[in-house]
């Protein structure tokens, strides 16, 4: 779908969405189609429940007085509580309701409203912005899909005064919905298509935007010590990957004049298990397809990149994700079997099914060691328990640093992918002693299921400042949300490129 911004000239033809304030209050938009109407448009609202209450909807097929097809009437409530991810779910909510309805474009009419923070200019980008996220489509091996049932709008038309400005801060809104489709499209692909070789395949193709992309490989990891990673990857046929991206934004003299630390990276790593069928502790059959999105973590930070490489972010932002497929076979990993991580801890393997946490350990020691970065975020579809804990509306968020993990928690609220901090302490360590190793990797009491997974990462950042996501309960999505459609959301990639330009990029 192509976005286009225009000065405010209502069409005489086509579909038209006008936007209507709570009590009915027509917007000056509204009561020009409605005088165009001779006063129809006021008389189709009165027959109706809509109210112009937020999120409330009207359609008007062939408005007389006019040559439209369709007028679409939208609830925006009050003026003065119109905020930007209220635009975008607007702008979802219209793509969703005339995406697939015949329109081949659609104009939006967007005013400047008295008692508004926002401005036209600013309130068509967050609309443009909420149609785009909404309009993501995976729909590749579905061949014999009906014409009727495909979508038909490729035009949005956003007309609004200001449209110049419009059509530049869309244009950076539109880099983050790159990473985020990108990161969609990731967790969407069947776990035929994406295994750790062909993912690291993906994450390769950002060298164009000029991320640096190295790709670690069995024998290269072998000899790192990585025995915690590599033990999750010994039942599978796909060799296991691990791949760093390096993107190099900040401006170099800004840097330095703040003490010389011009190369030290902010890092983001991420559980990339292709399929986990949870190895010898095999999960039952029932859902395990889920497992495909078992890499959503390695999604984000791949998306990140995209976004953060696609608009230029001045930073200077390192991205490892450990790939590995989780199967069962005679060279499987049993339970029970003690390996030696990267960081010279030994862990004895309770479950194989416990196997993010392997991963990570290696990714997040690696990432510590090689980068010293200021600070590592993980992101991880970790544990079913945090989903028992937030349900699908929140991440879980633990963290070492109480200024990350409120900068973190600010920027979720600003994007709309909200998280929810959760507790650590050596209480929790605690339960993660084992009799013959250094560490076990499920807890041995009872509960805490997320915050033992958490404590065991912890384990393998050292003193650096960092935060753990646990995103198993919003990486996908089994109902349709206003700025993402059912399936791979890419929760993440909004919330951190927003931490990134809020906090971490040089002036
Ligand atoms: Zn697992």
């Amino acid at each position: 779908m192509k976005v286009v911004f225009s000065k405010p000239v209502l069409p005489d033809t086509g579909a038209l969405v006008v936007g209507v304030l709570q009590n009915r209050r027509l917007t000056p938009s509204a009561k020009l189609l409605d005088s165009k109407m001779n006063g129809e448009l006021t008389r189709a609202i009165k027959a109706s429940r809509f109210k112009g209450a937020k999120a409330q909807t009207l359609t008007i097929l062939a408005p007389v007085g006019t040559k439209l097809d369709r007028a679409f009437v939208v609830g925006l409530g009050k003026a003065k509580d119109i905020k930007s991810l209220g635009m975008q779910a607007l702008g979802g909510g219209i793509y969703a309701a005339l995406g697939s309805k015949g329109d081949k474009m659609v104009a939006v009419a967007i005013d400047a409203l008295e008692g508004c923070k926002l401005n036209p200019a600013e309130m068509a980008a967050e609309v443009a912005y909420g149609a785009r996220l909404r309009s993501f489509q995976f729909d590749k091996y579905r061949t014999k899909e009906k014409k009727t049932d495909k979508p038909t709008l490729n035009t949005l038309r956003v007309l609004c005064s200001g449209f110049a400005r419009a059509k530049t801060v869309f244009a950076g809104k539109e880099k983050i919905a790159d990473g985020v489709f990108f990161t969609r499209h990731l967790v969407s692909e069947p776990p035929n298509v994406i295994y750790p070789e062909s993912l690291a395949n993906q994450a390769r193709t950002l060298t164009k935007l000029g991320v640096k992309v190295q790709v670690l490989n069995r024998a290269r990891m072998q000899a790192l010590g990585m025995g915690a990673l590599l033990g999750v990857g010994k039942g599978s046929a796909r060799e296991p990957k691990m791949v760093v991206m390096q993107w190099h934004g900040a401006r170099q003299s800004a840097a330095k004049k703040r003490g010389g630390r011009a190369d030290v990276p902010i890092a983001f790593v991420g559980k990339g298990v292709t399929f986990d069928s949870g190895g010898i502790s095999i999960k039952p059959s029932r859902g395990m397809e889920d497992m495909k999105w078992d890499m959503g973590g390695a999604g984000v930070v791949i998306g990140l990149m995209k976004t953060l490489a696609g608009r230029k972010a001045r930073v200077n932002a390192v991205g490892v994700i450990g790939l590995v497929e989780n199967m069962p076979s005679s060279t499987a990993q049993r339970p029970g079997d003690i390996v030696t991580s990267m960081s010279g801890q030994t862990i004895e393997v309770i479950n194989t099914d416990a196997e993010g946490r392997l991963v990570l350990a290696d990714a997040l020691w690696y990432c510590k060691d090689r980068f010293k970065p200021k600070l590592i975020i993980d992101l991880a579809t970790l544990t079913g328990a945090i989903i028992i804990c937030l349900g699908n509306q929140k991440a879980g968020l633990f963290s070492n640093d109480d200024v990350l993990a409120k900068r973190i928690a600010a920027a979720g609220e600003v994007v709309g992918e909200p998280v929810w901090r959760m507790p650590l302490g050596d209480e929790y360590d605690r339960m993660l002693k084992s009799d013959t190793a250094d560490v076990r990797n499920i807890s041995g009491g009872h509960g805490a299921g997320s915050i033992t997974a958490a404590q065991f990462l912890q384990r393998f950042v050292d003193k650096t400042p960092w935060a753990h996501l646990d995103i198993a309960g919003v990486t996908w999505s089994k109902k349709d949300l206003p700025t993402v459609p059912k399936g791979g959301t890419g929760f993440g990639v909004r919330l951190l490129d927003c931490l990134v330009a809020n906090h971490y990029e040089s002036k």
